[in-house]
């Protein structure tokens, strides 16, 4: 007997027959005798509903208002499910974010989960009820409703598997796995089969949207299997897990892009030890998230520096750095949007060179033009134009052969 969280994403409960559709695969395997712990979003379409509502009544709506109102859309289901469960003869209760004692911190939106008390569910689960558990929400200390960032139920059924010592958590979705890239943009696109916990982290925070990038740290950090599949069919989907010799025989297992990029460049910034800290400090406060940060070499006591920052940041950060600009004497403040990140990741690159040659050459190839340029141990991402997204996309794929009809391994470069 093992004890499984599963999580049904928005389309997987987007109508009543959906709901009834994951019920009775939640009942199929409750009848293997598995415990299962139920983790669900909000219906398709719901959040963002709601979020156009917020807007209608105000331009920047508060954030402690907003989090009581996104956490409604997961309410809905969980009672929903609760119920369809109920009339197939099964003992199920629903679960607010509260009532399973889910604490976060006091970031509205974005909250960070610091606690899980599962009391409840511990309770339910020994007296053999399905807890159906209100994905994306918490409670602060104050007990006030905080949210954990759009996608957010990924984490709140990772974070779940972790605390309860699951067996496995499975993430539901309307795909059947994770892909080397894109389908949409790259029809030959393939299905991983295992994807090591640092990759799938990468990946997720480079644009790959299947899961939420916190839930992926939970995962790491508990080392929590989890499992990506579709509710539509029965494919095996695809494993997050330790990493093993089979995947650093990989070169390149997968191709992200992030078209929600800004470019910030502060020109004449003064050349002296503390201007980086206080411009850094300023934009954390503000809980912006900063990244690819490129200093040009000093000329006369100035300098121009750059990093992006998530495009729906970009005003903020503006905001903060013109009036930072005049107090630290950088002479001008440029955002630049229509850029795009395009990355490549896998923990093959360790161990193999000219990976970065290679993309470099690749989209030299098609004319592509790179403006900035980051790398860790195991992904190299580029800063282009966002109007070569597709087209850089699809080059690398191909050039790293990672189509379903290439060579799946590519061991010589
Ligand atoms: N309903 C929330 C969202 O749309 C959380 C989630 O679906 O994971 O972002
Ligand atoms: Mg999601």
């Amino acid at each position: 007997m093992s004890l499984i969280v599963q999580k049904y994403g928005g389309t997987s409960v987007g109508d009543l027959d959906r709901i009834r559709n994951v019920a009775n695969r939640i009942a199929m395997q409750f009848a293997k005798g598995d415990d299962i712990v139920v983790v669900v979003s909000a219906m398709t379409g719901e959040t963002d509903r709601l979020v156009k509502l917020a807007h209608k009544i105000s331009k920047q709506p508060n954030q402690r208002e907003m989090d009581m109102l996104l956490s409604t859309g997961e309410r809905v289901t969980i009672a929903l499910l609760a119920m369809t469960l109920q009339d197939m003869g099964l003992s199920a209760q629903s679960f607010t974010g509260r009532q399973v004692g889910i604490l976060t911190d006091d970031v509205h939106s974005q909250a960070r989960i610091e606690e899980i008390q599962a009391d409840r569910l511990r309770e339910a689960l020994s007296q053999k009820i399905i807890p159906v558990v209100a994905g994306f929400q918490g409670i602060n200390r104050k007990s006030d409703v905080t949210t954990l960032g759009r996608g957010g139920s990924d984490t709140t059924a990772v974070a779940l598997a972790a605390a309860l010592k699951a067996d496995l958590c499975e993430i539901y979705t309307d795909v059947d796995g994770v892909y080397t890239t894109d389908p949409n943009i790259v029809s030959s696109a393939r299905r991983i089969d295992k994807i090591s916990y640092e990759e799938m982290l990468e990946m997720a925070s480079l644009g790959a949207k299947v899961l939420q990038t916190r839930s992926v740290e939970f995962a790491m950090k508990y080392r929590v299997p989890v499992c990506v599949r579709s509710s539509f069919n029965d494919h095996p989907g695809t494993l997050v897990t330790e990493e093993d010799i089979e995947m650093e025989q990989e070169l390149v297992s997968g191709i992200t892009y992030d078209k929600n990029q800004a470019k910030v460049t502060l020109i004449g910034v003064p050349d002296r030890p503390g201007i980086a800290s206080t411009i850094f400090e300023a934009i954390s406060k503000e809980n912006l998230n900063v990244d690819m940060i490129i200093q040009n070499v000093g000329q006369a006591g100035l300098t121009d520096l750059s990093f992006t920052v998530p495009q729906t940041d970009a005003a903020r950060a503006e905001t903060i750095l013109s009036s930072l600009a005049k107090e630290i004497g950088v002479n001008k403040v440029k955002i630049t949007e229509n850029i795009a990140k395009v990355s490549i990741v896998g923990v093959g690159m360790r161990s193999h060179t000219g990976v970065a040659a290679k993309t470099f050459t690749s989209l030299a190839a098609e004319g592509i033009n790179i403006m900035m340029i980051s790398t860790s141990e195991i992904k190299i991402s580029c800063v282009i134009e966002s109007k070569y997204t597709e087209l850089a996309v699809r080059t690398l794929h191909d050039a790293f052969k990672l189509g379903k009809d290439q060579k799946a391994k590519s061991e010589t470069i």
